[in-house]
């Protein structure tokens, strides 16, 4: 299963944010996936519970956003919002555009439970892999 593999990835990367806050818990975690990075957000939703089981994670809320697919035009330097089976630049056109987002998995937010000062949210930019396609090898 593809969504078990890449949720065991992010285990691995909660695991590590969690300890270096010396957390308790995971309270919950805020992912982004775009429509192309090749993740079923329903299948990741039922593959969590099982990466969770036993780790600070454990009955950690799981919440996904959706980002949308963003191309730039090599033509006309427009960025455009657009739909997966649409990848043209919407000022001019063109079908030669290069991705600039929509097809990443990226770890947003994950919200600690800390001993001594309590909640505490630590907000990621960074990506939680490469490629979703990149983890599952
Ligand atoms: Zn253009």
């Amino acid at each position: 299963m593809h969504e078990l593999s890449v949720c065991l990835a992010l285990m691995e990367q909660v695991r590590k944010i969690a300890r270096e806050h010396k957390a308790r818990a995971v309270e919950r975690i805020v992912l982004r996936i775009g429509p192309l990075s090749g993740i079923e957000a329903p299948l990741l939703r039922n593959a969590f519970p099982i990466a969770a089981s036993g780790t600070l994670a454990d009955g950690a809320e799981l919440q996904i956003n959706h980002s949308d697919i963003v191309v730039r035009c090599t033509q006309c330097e427009t960025e455009s919002a657009v739909s997966p089976n649409k990848l043209i630049c919407a000022a001019c056109g063109d079908f030669r555009t290069r991705l600039v987002r929509g097809d990443e998995m990226i770890l947003e937010q994950v919200e600690l439970d800390i001993p001594s000062s309590g909640r505490e949210t630590e907000g990621r930019s960074s990506e939680a892999s490469p490629t979703a396609s990149q983890v599952a090898g």
